[in-house]
């Protein structure tokens, strides 16, 4: 259906997909386009099974009402996969992103004849027999874009120019994309989250690492090598502490998970302390604790901005699995954010959104959903 659908076709589609419920004359007017235009580009998708006119009756207009368009999501579904360096994590979703199954495992290794049969395994299990997937996404740290069946870098699963999707598709036979896994996050916010209805945001992740994702003017930025929002390693301070790549007072030495955690056990010699644990301790006002988690959200505060100055977004979210930090740092956060915020320019809105970890495996699914309806 969507590899001879015209590009006009698509942006019906797409619409109705990250809006819908529509009306036909709120189709009309969002694309400019006429209703008979309109009636043309729906109809191969009305026909198809993928639209539906949705119950109940839209707006009264002259003549017989018109009920409102919507996707069908149960039409298709996408398979979703995240590799981190020692586990897989995997989602089943419809078309409208929705999870209807997941399963991980820990990788038995690295080494891609191994990783393939793994893949090819949760694909599997993911399958509704008689249902095939229309494409599956698998997302990492690394370089990679979609349409690119190459995986360029990836430090944590070392691989380096690697046909990570012509190989996955060769096992699995479904079309495959690959995408680095924040911007396959900053897809779902595109289109299912807090993006929808901004033409130019950011989204910004704290976890092992700190990561970026840059929507402007409705474009996912990719660059020109797909390494983009690289935001970990931005200077803080020069006296600050070390990130394990050798910078002294970075992002990432400042305010990524491991760092605080590291900070505050050897601190006050407790190594059992875990991240949730550090987090407690600062919310209860332990001094240290409390300096390490002020001196992370200040960080923190100090990435937004400059994201912000870079980039002009309408909207900045904030997310990852250590967002809840963002609870005992909230005050170092803004405070840092206004302070370095240009002078010419009010701080930028901030949406702070609970991380569930199978988002990243959900991410890759929207990815290759996003590839399959705009590509060609
Ligand atoms: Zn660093």
């Amino acid at each position: 259906m969507f590899s001879t659908a015209t590009d006009s076709m698509r942006s019906v589609f797409v619409e109705l997909l990250v809006h819908g419920p529509l009306s036909r004359a709120e189709v009309a007017r969002r694309l400019a386009l006429s209703p008979s235009a309109l009636t043309k580009l729906t109809r191969p998708f009305i026909e198809a099974g993928y639209l539906l006119e949705a119950a109940g009756e839209g707006p009264a207009t002259v003549g017989r009402p018109s009920r409102p368009l919507q996707v069908d999501a149960s039409r298709m579904s996408f398979a979703g996969i995240k590799l981190t360096a020692d586990e897989l994590f995997a989602v089943r979703t419809d078309l409208a992103a929705q999870v209807q199954r997941e399963t991980s495992r820990p990788l038995a290794g690295h080494e891609i004849g191994h990783v393939l049969g793994q893949i090819a395994e949760v694909v599997d299990e993911l399958t509704v027999p008689g249902r095939p997937l229309s494409a599956v996404g698998i997302s990492l740290a690394g370089t990679a874009t979609p349409g690119d069946p190459v995986v360029h870098t990836s430090p944590f699963l070392g691989w380096s120019q690697l046909p990570l999707a012509t190989l996955v598709e060769q096992a699995v036979s479904v079309p495959t994309v690959l995408d680095n896994d924040v911007r396959a996050l900053t897809a779902v916010q595109q289109w299912f989250g807090e993006g929808v209805g901004h033409s130019s945001f950011a989204l910004v992740t704290v976890g092992a690492g700190l990561g970026c994702g840059l929507v402007l003017g409705d474009r996912l930025v990719t660059g020109q090598s797909g390494a983009t929002g690289l935001v970990g390693h931005l200077r803080i301070d020069d006296r600050g502490p070390m990130c394990e790549r050798g910078h002294r007072g970075c992002a990432r030495a400042y305010a990524s998970s491991p760092s605080i955690r590291r900070s505050i056990a050897a601190t006050l010699d407790r190594p059992e302390l875990t991240f949730d644990d550090c987090l407690a301790l600062a919310a209860d006002g332990h001094p240290v604790a409390r300096r390490v988690l002020d001196e992370a959200g200040a960080a923190l505060g100090q990435v937004v901005a400059t994201v912000a100055n870079l980039t002009g977004p309408e909207l900045v979210v904030l997310s990852g699995e250590s967002v809840h930090m963002y609870d005992v740092c909230a005050q170092a956060f803004h405070t840092a954010l206004a302070g370095h915020t240009h002078w010419t320019s009010t701080p930028v809105r901030v949406a702070v959104k609970p991380f569930a970890f199978n988002e990243w495996a959900r991410g890759a699914a929207v990815t290759a959903l996003q590839h399959l309806l705009s590509h060609r």
